[in-house]
C-alpha cells in the first residue's frame, strides 16, 4: 500500500519509494547499506564531484538515459527512441525492422530536435521560496509571492544558454528545489536491434512478465570542440562525460541490492480515495473504451502494406501502451482494494487531524473541504480527462490547428495582401495527412462523443449536442455524417484544392466548416467550462493537500516520506526478487534467451523471431554472457519506478550497470497509486543480453571496445 514507508529490520526487504538524491544522505543510506549498497550518498550525488547521477540523463523529455562509456555513448530503451529509428526508415532501408549498427563515427545519425539533458546541481531553496509566504494568506495571494520569489532567485543565477534552472515543488508546495540542467542538442543513433528483438513481444507482452525484449538502443552525444553543448555539426566530436557507468558481467542473483536512478514522470501516491475512485471507475474506463477503436483501426490498417506497418507502428504503439496500462491499473487497483486502504488512512488522518483541530487552525474542518471540493472538482476533472483524450484522438483536429497556426504566423503582409499559402506550409500539411491516419475520425467521432456524453455532467457538453438530440434524434452516425458532407476535411483532394486559395478565404471557410464548428464548440468548452474551473481549483487543492501530506508525515512521526513523481531525478531502491501474483503461482526473477525461442510463432508479428539471432546463439562461445546455462534475457526487481524511468540504469551495490529499466509487471501497473511492495516490480533488460547482441549479432567491435566492462 502506498503511504509504508520505512522498517527498520536488518534482512533485505523491498522499500516503496522514489527518492530526491540530494536527500539519500539523510533520508535512505543507511537503511541502503543494510540492504546491500557499498556506496556512499556521495558517490550518487556529490555537489562537488561527479558521482553517479552524472552519468544519467533525460533522453528526449520523456525517458530516461545512461552515459556508458567515456566517448559520451548513451544506452536508453528502444521504445524510447522507435519515432527517431522509424524517422531514418524507409521501406527500402527499413532501420526499424532490420536494426541498425553504426560502425563507425561517420555512420552515426543525426536527430534533429533530439536532446539529452544532464542534471547539474540540486539546491533547497525552500526557504527563500517560501519567504514571506504565511498561513493567513489565501491560495492566490501565496502563489503571488512565491512566483515573485522563485523569479528573483532565477534572476539572480548567472546561466549560459544552454544551462537552464527549475525551480519544482514538492510535497504541494510545502518545500521547493532548485535544479540546473546543462542539455546536448547534438545527438546521434549509434545503434539499435531490429524491432524483432527490441520489442519482441510487442503489445501482448507489454506490461507483462516474464519478458523478452531486448529494449534499448544507443546513441552519442557530440560536443563542440570545447566540450561544451552546441547545435548540430559536422565539425562536433564526442562528449567527454564527467562519468560514464561500467556494465557487469557479474550478473545478478535473487535478494541482490539494486538501484534506480532516473526520471519517473508522474504519479499521485497521496490522492484521497475519492480522486481516485473518479480515476479508476470513471476515466480510465472511458479513455480506454475512446482507444479500443483506434486501435483497431490502426491495426486493420497496418496489416494492409509494409508501408502502412512503417508508418503507423509507432504511434500504434504509443497508443497501445497507456491504453493497456490503464487495463492493469484498475484490475490492481480493484485486487488491492487500494480504494479501502486510502479510507482507512483517510479515517485515522481526519480523527487525528480532529482532535488537533483546537491548536492547529489548518485541520478545522478539513474532511468537510475536502469534500466540498470533491463535490466540484470530480465532475470537472472527468470532464477535463476525457474531453482532452477525445481531442487528442482525432487526427483532423491537429490537422485544422496546423493549418489555421501556419496561417496566423504568416508574415502580416502576405495574410494582408491576399498572398498564397506558402509552399512549405502546403507541404507540412501533405506531410502530416500522410503519416496521420486522419480518415479515422469518419468512423471514430460518433463513438467518441457519445463516450464523452455519457461519462460527463451535462454542464461540460458543448452546443452541438442538442442537434444531436433534437435533428438527428440522438443518432451520433447521423449527426456526424452531415457534418461530413459539408466539410472540407471530408476528403483531401478537396482540402488541397481550398489550399490553392488565398490565406484569408481559407480561414473564412474553415471557421465556417460544420466539422470545424464541432471542434470549435467542444474545445471551447474545454477551455472555458472545464480548463479554466480547473485551474483555479487546483490551487485549493494544493493547499488541502499539502495540509494532508504534512500532517500525514506528523502523524506517523519518523517515517520517511517521499514526494510524488514530477521528472526530476529519483533513486529507487530495492532488491532482485521474484514474486507470487495468485495462489500457486510464483514467477523466477529471470528470463533466458531459451523463452524467446520458445515464444516464437511466425504466424505472428510480435513473435518473430530474427534469423540472425538464432544463428549468433547456436554460433556458440557465449560463456561470457551465459548464467547457469544460457544467456539471460531480462530481470524483475523491487524497485519503485513509474513512466519517464524507461530507459533508466538498473545498477547493483558496486554502481556498475546490470539492466536498463524499461516495464513494470501487470499486477503492480496501479503503483503510480498504490505501491504494494509484495507484486509491483519493474522490469530491466539484462546487460548481458546487450552485450551478447552486440558482440554476437552486431558484431560491433568498436561499441564494445569504447565500454568499460567488469568481468
Ligand atoms: N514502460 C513504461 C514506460 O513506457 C515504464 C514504466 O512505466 O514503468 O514509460
Amino acid at each position: 500500500m502506498a503511504l509504508i514507508i520505512i522498517r527498520t529490520h536488518t534482512v533485505a526487504y523491498p522499500v516503496e519509494g522514489m527518492w530526491l538524491p540530494v536527500w539519500l544522505d539523510s533520508l535512505n543510506i543507511k537503511d541502503m547499506q543494510e540492504m546491500g549498497l557499498r556506496l556512499s550518498a556521495g558517490d550518487i550525488y556529490n555537489m562537488n564531484g561527479s558521482g553517479l547521477k552524472d552519468a544519467v540523463v533525460i533522453f528526449g523529455g520523456g525517458c530516461t538515459g545512461a552515459v556508458i562509456s567515456p566517448e559520451g555513448l548513451l544506452i536508453t530503451n528502444h521504445h524510447c527512441s522507435d519515432d527517431r529509428i522509424q524517422a531514418h526508415s524507409t521501406i527500402g532501408n527499413n532501420l526499424l525492422e532490420n536494426g541498425f549498427w553504426a560502425l563507425n563515427r561517420e555512420d552515426e545519425l543525426p536527430n534533429p530536435g533530439l536532446e539529452v539533458t544532464f542534471l547539474v546541481t540540486i539546491r533547497d531553496v525552500t526557504d527563500t521560496v517560501l519567504a514571506n509566504v504565511n498561513e493567513s494568506m489565501n491560495e492566490t495571494e501565496r502563489n503571488m509571492m512565491i512566483s515573485h520569489n522563485i523569479q528573483g532567485i532565477i534572476d539572480g543565477m548567472t546561466i549560459d544558454s544552454y544551462h537552464h534552472a527549475e525551480i519544482m515543488p514538492f510535497f504541494f508546495g510545502d518545500q521547493y528545489l532548485l535544479f540546473l540542467y546543462k542539455t546536448f542538442k547534438d545527438v546521434r543513433l549509434v545503434g539499435a536491434p531490429p524491432a524483432s528483438i527490441g520489442n519482441f513481444g510487442g503489445n501482448t507482452d507489454n506490461w507483462v512478465w516474464p519478458r523478452h525484449s531486448g529494449d534499448f538502443s544507443l546513441f552519442r552525444i557530440y560536443a563542440d570542440r570545447y566540450n561544451s553543448p552546441a547545435e548540430y555539426s559536422p565539425d562536433n566530436i564526442p562528449y567527454k562525460p564527467p562519468a560514464h557507468l561500467p556494465l557487469s558481467l557479474r550478473g545478478v542473483r535473487e535478494g541482490d541490492f539494486t538501484m534506480v536512478i532516473g526520471y519517473p514522470g508522474n504519479t499521485d501516491e497521496y490522492i484521497l480515495s475519492e480522486e481516485l475512485r473518479i480515476i479508476v471507475e470513471q476515466c480510465l474506463p472511458a479513455k480506454i473504451q475512446i482507444r479500443d477503436l483506434k486501435l483497431e483501426l490502426l491495426e486493420d490498417e497496418m496489416e494492409i502494406s509494409p508501408e502502412a506497418r512503417l508508418r503507423y507502428s509507432v504511434p500504434y504503439y504509443s497508443l497501445a501502451n497507456a491504453w493497456k496500462k490503464w487495463t492493469g491499473v484498475i484490475r490492481g487497483i480493484q485486487n488491492h482494494r487500494a480504494i479501502d486502504e486510502k479510507i482507512m488512512i483517510e479515517k485515522d488522518f481526519f480523527l487525528y487531524a480532529r482532535q488537533l483541530a483546537g491548536e492547529k487552525f489548518q485541520y478545522k474542518g478539513l474532511k468537510e473541504r475536502f469534500s466540498e471540493f470533491y463535490k466540484m472538482y470530480g465532475p470537472l476533472y472527468a470532464a477535463y480527462d476525457i474531453g482532452t483524450e477525445v481531442l487528442n484522438g482525432l487526427e483532423t483536429f491537429d490537422l485544422v490547428n496546423l493549418i489555421l497556426k501556419g496561417i496566423y504566423q504568416m508574415p502580416e503582409t502576405a495574410g494582408a495582401s491576399g498572398n498564397e499559402i506558402p509552399q512549405q506550409l502546403i507541404r507540412s500539411i501533405r506531410n502530416f495527412c500522410k503519416s496521420n491516419p486522419v480518415q479515422f475520425d469518419r468512423e471514430t467521432l460518433p463513438f467518441y462523443l457519445r463516450i464523452y456524453f455519457e461519462n460527463t455532467a451535462d454542464d461540460f457538453h458543448p452546443e452541438f449536442y442538442s442537434q444531436i438530440s433534437n435533428r438527428n434524434r440522438g443518432d451520433y452516425h447521423a449527426f456526424v455524417k452531415d457534418v461530413y458532407n459539408g466539410s472540407i476535411f471530408s476528403d483531401t483532394v478537396r482540402l488541397f484544392r481550398l489550399l490553392q486559395r488565398s490565406p484569408r478565404k481559407l480561414i473564412r471557410r474553415i471557421h465556417d466548416d460544420p466539422l470545424y464548428q464541432v471542434f470549435y464548440q467542444f474545445s471551447i468548452k474545454l477551455t472555458e467550462s472545464v480548463y479554466a474551473q480547473l485551474d483555479s481549483l487546483s490551487h485549493e487543492r494544493n493547499r488541502l493537500y499539502r495540509i494532508f501530506v504534512k500532517g500525514l508525515i506528523e502523524m506517523d512521526g519518523g517515517k520517511h516520506y517521499y514526494p510524488d513523481a514530477n521528472l526530476t531525478m529519483r533513486v529507487a531502491y530495492g532488491q532482485i526478487e521474484g514474486y507470487s501474483p495468485a495462489d500457486a503461482i510464483h514467477y523466477r526473477y529471470y528470463t533466458t534467451i531459451e523463452g524467446v525461442f520458445e515464444k516464437e510463432d511466425p504466424q505472428m508479428q510480435e513473435y518473430a523471431v530474427p534469423r540472425a539471432l538464432k544463428d549468433a546463439y547456436a554460433s556458440g562461445n557465449n560463456d561470457r554472457y551465459t548464467a547457469d546455462t544460457s544467456v539471460p534475457v531480462c530481470f524483475i526487481a523491487s524497485n519503485h519506478t513509474s513512466g519517464g524511468n524507461s530507459g533508466s540504469p538498473v545498477l547493483n551495490a558496486e554502481g556498475h550497470l546490470i539492466g536498463i529499466n524499461f516495464d513494470r509487471n501487470w499486477e503492480g501497473t496501479m503503483s503510480d497509486y498504490a505501491y504494494d511492495p509484495e507484486i509491483c516490480r519493474n522490469i530491466s533488460l539484462d546487460v548481458r543480453y546487450v552485450l551478447f547482441i552486440l558482440d554476437k549479432l552486431a558484431n560491433a567491435k568498436n561499441i564494445l571496445n569504447e565500454l568499460t566492462i567488469i568481468e
